[in-house]
């Protein structure tokens, strides 16, 4: 399939916007790309798809979601979990009470009803987490790539000894569908300090994507500095772990896991909220990525990402909407609406979309293939119709304001459309 697709604007994500621009796609990829004029003129035979007073560029990636929790606004709802919590570990204790209550095929249908979600709302790639695994075959024949995180946690011997050998057999498939297969050891405060170094040892080895929430709230540095707080004093009864609450590391978390084999760049960090400055130099150093899920951390109070510290570092940013236990949409577009707000001056508008696209993309080790337009990449974009005009001058503010997702009109996926 060869086609020329052009619109009012081409935003190629690694390059300045281009008025009137247009890229040819040949089997799904990229093969030029610049001024319509100019692309016309150079192939005069290929059949051309106009998008007049539109914009059209990459599509999304969400670094970090829990597609499998897409329902759970239901589920609370069935289950009479109405109240909002009030805090971070009320939150935890309220997801694993709702979880408990759930069979396997609802944690399909809801992995199904993520990708969906996904898919409209203009994402090409997610860091999915997955504690269901049997799950995992949802995503077999659906568009999306990206890394397939199974989450692994605990502090029983017997329980890790399980979670080993289901990961080595379920790894051995490397893939499913478009999404590779990694690893998540869940975060420094709900796994073994010996299975958390095992769990890390073993991705570095096997170059295996791995992904670890990190210093998301303060109960989580008090915990990891102190064995105590709340988590140790309500969540850890709650799960079967009284018995197996660790002592105070005396470090904090960044710390924590590098004392643990856990600072190595395939180790994809989400959150970072509560990073210190120490944290951030370190983290830097070890040429770590981060995602920032600013939604997720308003709703739970946990605090907001030190982004001004974290870009002046060097350190790769992108976003993640989290899961439907923590969000109100799976939406990225509306993740760099609330983001732009959230963190005012201190993320512009190009660096909030370059986060959304190339900053996903190199956290999930997709850069070569997706996160901006460019030649020998996939055909890979979105067409947005903006209810009113754009002006030239005005196209990143557009961008980042509220009401993206509402005017996707069409989305590509290596060439082809599939909305
Ligand atoms: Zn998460």
């Amino acid at each position: 399939m060869t086609k020329i697709y052009c619109a009012k604007y081409l935003v190629p994500g690694n390059a300045p916007p281009i008025i009137g621009g247009a890229l040819l796609a040949v089997n799904g990829k990229i093969v030029s790309i610049g001024r319509f004029a100019d692309l016309r003129r150079a192939h005069p035979e290929v059949q051309v798809v106009e998008f007049p007073d539109c914009v059209l560029l990459p599509l999304l990636v969400n670094a970090h979601t829990h597609l499998e929790l897409t329902d759970f606004p239901l589920w609370a709802q069935q289950f009479g979990e109405t109240t909002e919590p009030d805090n971070f570990v009320d939150w935890i204790l309220r997801l694993v009470r709702v979880k408990r209550k759930l069979g396997k095929k609802a944690y399909s249908c809801s992995v199904a009803n993520g990708i969906r979600q996904s898919l409209a709302a203009g994402t090409g790639a997610v860091g999915d987490i997955l504690s269901q695994y049997s799950s995992r075959k949802v995503y077999q024949g659906t568009m999306l790539h990206g890394v397939l995180y199974l989450e692994s946690l605990g502090h029983d011997p017997e329980i890790i000894s399980r979670f080993r050998n289901e990961l080595r057999s379920l790894l051995a498939e490397e893939r499913v569908g478009l999404m590779q297969l990694g690893i998540s050891p869940h975060s420094p405060y709900t796994i073994s300090a010996d299975y958390l170094k095992d769990v890390y040892e073993k991705c570095f080895r096997q170059n295996l994507p791995c992904s670890t929430h990190l210093a998301e709230s303060p109960e989580e540095i008090e915990f990891v500095v102190h064995g105590g707080g709340d988590l140790a004093k309500r969540f850890y009864p709650s799960v079967g772990w009284k018995y197996l609450i660790p002592k105070g590391s005396g470090c904090r978390p960044a710390e924590y896991l590098h004392r643990h084999a856990g600072l190595f760049p395939k180790n994809l960090l989400v959150h970072g909220v509560q990073l210190s400055g120490r944290e951030i130099e370190l983290l830097a150093k070890q040429q770590m990525s981060l995602v920032l899920c600013p939604r997720s951390n308003a709703k739970l109070k946990v605090g907001k990402a030190p982004v001004a510290q974290l870009l002046q570092a060097g350190i790769n940013l992108s976003l993640g909407t989290d899961s439907m236990a923590s969000n109100d949409s799976l939406s990225v577009w509306d993740e760099i609406a609330f983001a732009h707000n959230w963190f005012g001056g201190e993320c512009d508008a190009p660096t909030l979309l370059k986060m959304a696209t190339s900053g996903g993309a190199d956290a999930l080790g997709l850069a070569a293939q997706l996160g901006s337009l460019e030649v020998g990449k996939l055909a890979e974009f979105q067409v947005l119709q903006p209810e009113t005009a754009v002006a030239e001058n005005e196209i990143f503010d557009y961008l980042v304001a509220p009401g993206r997702t509402e005017e996707i009109v069409q989305v590509f996926h290596q060439g082809e459309t599939s909305v």
